[in-house]
């Protein structure tokens, strides 16, 4: 096995279950272990501190236990056993927190760090799971992933499908192939609930795993706050806040996004719970830039706005740019906003703390010069649990702000 030695004093991150072992802390590796192997990782004193996925780039070793007992095989990966009890263990906290429920069959088996399996993501649609590799590691294990998945959901889960070829390192020497690691599902989209609305979710056209599971408490609360109101849903995707809008008695819903991919989905959702494609003349779908679309908004036209954006700093060196363009487009949307309206903001970029992502909403707020409040701050559901060693899995950050 390829050992990874620490430099001196380059051991206390990982001492407090920190699962990033950062290139600058590495003092030496013994061989030449390939992208993906799990290695042996030793402190400058030569004490045993984690195995972990070897990975070329910032991050070298990416922690998979703490615990000398659990070694991997003679493959370089780990055992079927361990995936077993890691994906058992992370059933478990879905089970104690109520899913799946009779009202809610899709959401989060696999979490990342914050299920101590970093680089690794599974979502569940009913019966078929989606599994997502962030890690040459955890690509070389989807097969023993994809095990564990069917045998932990007793028997729920049909089918695993790999949709890594977007997220799984390129340079790493993979053949990188989107596909069914078990036997095929026999459809590419399945209709999911949530929280009792309905959704079709399509894995291999969609984005990410399909649907974004990160705001299902978010667009319950949208929900609460719709009856009566003219809502704007801009980023929408395939309309998760606006059906929940539509389903809640909102008057009116604008639902806007620029993949027309999105927006055909999300008129079949609004036919799946309305009965029609314009829920009876309340909802317009627009394939559009949500910033010029908000352009040509009439002041006063929307009294609830959601504003979802994609992930605008994908990287730390791409923070500046974001962050100029957080500012531009919430002040746009509280610009806009009725009086006494209500703006539900968000960031989902892991490089844009909660702290900055305030100080950019409250910059955008005095550019407009109008009284704003924060209502309530807002952020991922129970399924997508933060490891206390690992902060920065709190990525999705929201606001509801009251607009004067
Ligand atoms: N709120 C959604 C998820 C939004 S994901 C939900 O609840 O499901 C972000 C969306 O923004 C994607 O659907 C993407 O197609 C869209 N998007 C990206 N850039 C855009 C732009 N400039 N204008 C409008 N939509 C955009």
């Amino acid at each position: 096995m390829t050992t990874v030695f620490l430099k001196k004093g380059r051991e206390e991150s990982l001492r407090r279950f920190h699962p990033w072992i950062f290139s600058g802390a590495v003092a030496s590796v013994s061989g030449t272990p390939y992208e993906g192997e799990v290695v042996e990782v030793l402190s400058s004193e030569r004490k045993f501190m984690a195995y972990g996925h070897f990975q070329k780039g910032s991050i070298t070793v990416r922690v998979l236990t703490f615990n000398q007992d659990c070694p991997p095989g003679d493959d370089g990966r780990m055992p079927l056993e361990f995936w077993e009890n890691s994906i058992s263990a992370a059933m478990r906290v879905r089970t104690s927190i109520g899913l799946p429920s009779s009202q809610t069959d899709c959401f989060r088996l696999v979490h990342g760090e914050g299920d101590s399996l970093p680089g690794l993501v599974v979502d569940v649609y009913k019966d078929v799971a989606v599994l997502q590799a962030h890690s040459a590691g955890m690509y070389l294990s989807a097969d023993l992933i994809a095990d564990a998945v069917m045998k932990c959901g007793a028997g729920r889960i049909r089918a695993v499908y790999n949709k890594s070829e977007g997220t799984a390192p390129h340079k790493a020497g993979l053949s990188l192939q989107d596909g069914y690691i078990t036997a095929p599902y026999g459809a590419d989209e399945c209709a999911v609930q949530e929280n009792g609305h309905r959704f079709h979710v399509n894995w291999e056209a969609g984005q990410k795993t399909g649907f974004f599971l990160d705001q299902r408490d978010n667009r319950e609360l949208v929900g609460e706050y719709s009856k009566g109101r003219n809502v704007l849903n801009l980023f929408c995707y395939t309309g998760g806040f606006s059906v929940y809008a539509l389903n809640c008695g909102a008057s009116s819903v604008v639902s806007v996004d620029s993949s027309a991919v999105a927006v055909g989905m999300l008129r079949r959702n609004v036919l799946l719970n309305t009965g029609s494609e314009d829920a009876g003349g309340r909802h317009v779908a627009v394939c559009a830039d949500a910033l010029d679309y908000l352009r040509d908004v009439s002041n006063g036209r929307f009294d609830l706005m959601v504003v979802d954006p994609p992930a605008f700093a994908k990287h730390r060196d791409a923070l500046d740019n974001a962050l100029r363009a957080y500012r531009r487009l919430n002040a746009s949307a509280i610009g806009k906003i009725a009086s006494g309206g209500l703006l539900f903001t968000y960031s989902c970029s892991q490089a844009v703390d909660r702290r900055t992502f305030e100080l950019t909403v409250f910059s955008a707020a005095a550019q407009t010069g109008r009284r704003v409040r924060i209502l309530r701050r807002l952020t991922q559901p129970a399924d997508h649990p933060v490891s206390i060693y690992h902060p920065e899995g709190d990525y999705l950050k929201g606001l509801l702000l009251y607009v004067e």
